[in-house]
């Protein structure tokens, strides 16, 4: 096929508003223009199902990043941001949601061109997500208080004091985001600290920048003051580590590998910039032995091959009584291996490419090294030719010193094993450095409210996996992060507190 066959076939069935779009001269969005990047490099941006080049976005450097953090240094201390009542910033969000509701369909289509996912799932789940995301942080914006406190001042009897605390907006934020679900990350980040009163510095993953730059497009539409939201696309060596580092910002929010966020954590120490961390996960899928098996196999296989295995609370390892295991890891086995793959624009297909060569490999070689520890592949393994493309992948027969049990895989690779009791698999489920999910799946109410507490994860679901509601905040223990995104919890994420105490 040459190449202008292929790029046409990557655009079969698109709309000719996504197409026109991906196919734009891209620049970097800085205080409410495009402009070009300092360097004049670029990056390419690939479609996953056929692996061929769609278009270039400009790869930032530090000198666009310092342009960006001024443009928002600026808009928040002086202009119209900063005099912004928390009722327009509500009436702002308000609009953006609408706008993007209104493009949702387009948005789809770029995110499935761009990530690999289908434009239904897409549709469904990252955009409604998003939109309803806004429209939960829109109405924050009005309800953001402190507290009044009597003071008894100890060493002071004879004076009187009234004392408050004020909510104030952190200051210039600097957003890095991965990948899997790229809206709808950057809308998590970009849209509570629009709340607060913040201004922003978006960097999307290299992979997927396309959807952050139509939504820097869509809120300069809807009347977002310039600079208060500024897109820098790169690489995360370049313009990642200058946003990071950046003495210009006061907080940086990060969703990414736990690798990446402690470089994160440790530049930002330097300048004593806030930092919150959504880091990775390797998520337990406890089943209890009132399960039947085949509704635990349903159920473990949709925790882990959302989004293609791409899902930081992915369900990777799933734990299942000794007397079930046969019979679970049989459905399993089926699932998995009755699954079509497919490009994300075709309607049949129930799994879709990886994001990219680069994690296709990776994910090959973990299925390698679970291969070599002695897991038993009961259900694909290999991958397609075209594409980066990963078979439904069950690895049974597991255990803790594999890597594949102890290693985030970021791909549709389940880990299954056995267990005897409660007090083994609660000791097992813990038996990692992360804690971000984690599933029961039982109907015995006494015994999940005995396994609950003793999970160390940010997150236990019951009798389902990976579902996420605005107002429930979401975060990690131990090494899958630091801070709570959604629910009120991130307000606190995007405010300082101020303490006011006055003699009166
Ligand atoms: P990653 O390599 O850590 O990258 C995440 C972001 O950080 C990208 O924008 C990346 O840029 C940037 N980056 C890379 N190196 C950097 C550096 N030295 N300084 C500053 N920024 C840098 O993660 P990924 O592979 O894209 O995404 C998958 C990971 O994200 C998984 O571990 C997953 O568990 C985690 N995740 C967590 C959550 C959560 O809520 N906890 C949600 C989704 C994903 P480039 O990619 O452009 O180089
Ligand atoms: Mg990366």
């Amino acid at each position: 096929m040459s190449e202008a066959q292929a790029r046409h076939s990557v655009f079969d069935g698109v709309s000719a508003a996504a197409r026109a779009f991906v196919e734009r001269d891209h620049q970097l969005f800085i205080g409410g223009e495009w402009v070009a990047a300092r360097g004049g490099e670029t990056l390419s941006v690939y479609e996953p199902a056929s692996g061929e080049c769609m278009c270039e976005v400009p790869a930032g450097q530090g000198g666009d990043v310092d342009r960006a953090v001024n443009a928002a240094r600026e808009a928040f201390e002086g202009g119209e941001w900063s005099r912004a009542r928390p009722v327009e910033r509500e009436r702002l969000l308000l609009r953006l949601a609408d706008a993007i509701e209104a493009n949702a369909d387009e948005l789809a289509e770029i995110e499935s061109l761009d990530q690999g996912k289908s434009v239904g799932m897409a549709r469904n789940l990252d955009l409604t997500m998003a939109v309803d995301f806004v429209r939960y942080m829109a109405g924050w914006a009005t309800k953001i208080d402190g507290r009044t406190v009597e003071p008894s001042v100890p060493y002071l009897p004879d004076q009187q004091f009234t004392g408050w605390t004020r909510k104030e907006p952190v200051g210039v934020v600097g957003a890095i985001v991965p990948w899997n679900f790229p809206i709808l990350m950057a809308v998590w980040k970009v849209v509570p600290a629009i709340a607060t009163g913040c201004t922003v510095v978006l960097k999307p993953a290299e992979e997927t920048p396309l959807s952050a730059l139509r939504l820097a497009e869509l809120a300069a539409s809807v009347g977002l003051p310039a600079g208060v939201f500024n897109v820098v696309t790169g690489d995360g060596p370049g313009a990642g580590a200058a946003l990071s580092g950046h003495p210009g910002i006061d907080k940086v929010a990060f969703t990414g590998s736990t690798e990446v966020g402690k470089l994160i954590g440790k530049a930002a120490m330097d300048n004593m910039t806030r930092v919150s961390l959504e880091l990775g996960g390797k998520s337990p899928v406890i089943v209890l032995d009132d399960m039947d098996p085949q509704a635990a196999a349903a159920g473990a296989a949709q925790a882990i091959f959302l989004n293609h295995g791409q899902v930081c609370t992915a369900g990777s390892r799933l734990y299942v009584p000794n007397r079930e295991y046969d019979a679970v890891v049989e459905g399993l086995a089926g699932i998995a291996g009755g699954m079509r793959l497919g490009s994300g624009r075709d309607p049949e297909a129930q799994m879709g490419p990886l994001v990219s060569k680069a994690q296709q490999e990776r994910v090959a070689a973990y299925i390698d090294s679970g291969r070599q520890q002695g897991a038993r592949v009961a259900a694909g393994g290999g991958c397609p030719d075209r594409g980066f493309f990963v078979e439904p992948t069950i690895l049974a027969d597991a255990n803790h010193q594999m890597r594949v049990v102890r290693e985030e895989i970021f791909g549709p690779v389940l880990t299954v094993m056995p267990y005897q009791d409660l007090d083994e698999v609660a000791r097992l489920a813990n038996d990692t450095p992360y804690g971000l999910g984690a599933s029961i799946w039982s109907n015995d109410l006494a015994r999940v409210h005995r396994l609950i507490p003793k999970i160390r994860a940010g997150t236990v679901w019951v009798n389902c996996h990976n579902v996420l509601d605005p107002a429930l905040p979401l975060g990690g223990f131990k090494q899958s992060g630091i801070g709570r995104e959604l629910g009120r919890e991130v307000v606190d994420l995007y405010t300082e507190t101020k303490t006011v105490l006055m003699s009166i």
